[in-house]
């Protein structure tokens, strides 16, 4: 299938196709002795996951484990169909995040709320997930792969409050998540993901630090694919996040409204990223994903609770 691209090590990208847009989501299957899903994709993307699997030979009883870094719709909005295609499959996922998964209707509405009617066009409805299926991690925890492979997980918040990162005991892969910025594979950009209302600039320089320490030999990125150049890009992924927060900052302390704000540090980022200034469709893709306004608003909603 041309949405699937083997990385070694038994790892393969999935482009989940959110709202149909090709590049932009990723869900990557370790095909291990016990196979496990990163990611789901949104819920409109689960039967498009579920053929990718099957054209990997992973059938419904085949999946062992579904984990997602966290419970923002792009990566976790497929959880309830994955489950229920793969009805053998046990769902990990950080304990802040857990309860929202079994009963995801306080997400749903919280995200309608933000969304409005773009939600079921961008995500579709998240399905709940029986309680019992759900294995919650703490600050860390390891998923069985087999035959001695693991995937372990490592707290990571700031850009979430219920975030994780995964390390392959096998390959050294480290699933970033959100967690180090988007990364954007035909300009090689890479943007901070900053939204409301978790967003917290100490947390989230603490979790790429803890990236850095883990020694990961490759980054995979949710939005969007690998990168070998990992303490570069981990640096680059710090300086993102304070290039942003300052600038918001200096709009905040001239009394810029959030419209000003975001039309300023807009501006102000643009020739950072060849993508901002280079074909539209690009250009629109970065702010379907991580649009500038909404880490301009999650960073100033941040500013108000440190500095009110
Ligand atoms: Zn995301």
């Amino acid at each position: 299938m041309d949405n699937i691209t083997a990385l070694g090590g038994d790892v393969y990208e999935i482009d989940t196709r959110m709202a149909g847009y090709a590049g932009i989501t990723a869900g990557y299957l370790i095909l291990s002795d016990r196979p496990c899903l990163v990611e789901t994709g949104t819920s409109t993307s689960a039967p498009v996951v579920r053929d990718a699997l099957a054209s990997l030979g992973v059938g419904p009883d085949d999946l062992a484990t579904v984990v997602v870094t966290h419970i923002h719709l792009d990566h976790a909005g497929g959880v309830g169909d994955i489950a229920r295609f793969f009805s053998s499959a046990q769902v990990v996922v950080h304990e802040k995040g857990a309860r929202h998964l079994a009963e995801p209707s306080r997400l749903m509405a919280s995200a309608r709320m933000v969304w409005g009617d773009k939600l079921d066009t961008l995500f579709g409805e998240l399905a709940p997930t029986e309680a019992e299926r759900i294995l919650a991690l703490g600050d860390t925890g390891a998923i069985d792969l087999g035959n001695g492979r693991t995937l372990n997980s490592h707290y990571a918040p700031g850009h979430a409050k219920h975030h994780v990162g995964l390390v392959d005991s096998a390959t050294g892969d480290l699933y970033v998540g959100d967690a180090a910025g988007v990364y954007l594979p035909e300009t090689g950009d890479l943007r901070p993901a900053t939204p409301p209302p978790d967003f917290d600039l100490k947390t989230a320089l603490d979790s790429i630090a803890l990236f850095e320490a883990l020694g990961p030999q490759r980054l995979l990125f949710s939005h969007y694919g690998p990168v070998e150049a990992v303490e570069e890009t981990l640096e680059r992924s710090a300086e993102e996040l304070r290039v942003w927060v300052d600038l918001t900052q200096q709009a905040r302390s001239e009394g810029m409204d959030l419209d000003h704000a975001v039309a300023m540090v807009r501006d102000r980022t643009k020739e950072r990223y060849s993508a901002m200034t280079a074909d539209e469709a690009t250009a629109e893709q970065f702010e379907l994903l991580n649009g500038a306004a909404s880490n301009v608003a999650g960073i100033l909603h941040w500013l108000d609770r440190v500095s009110p």
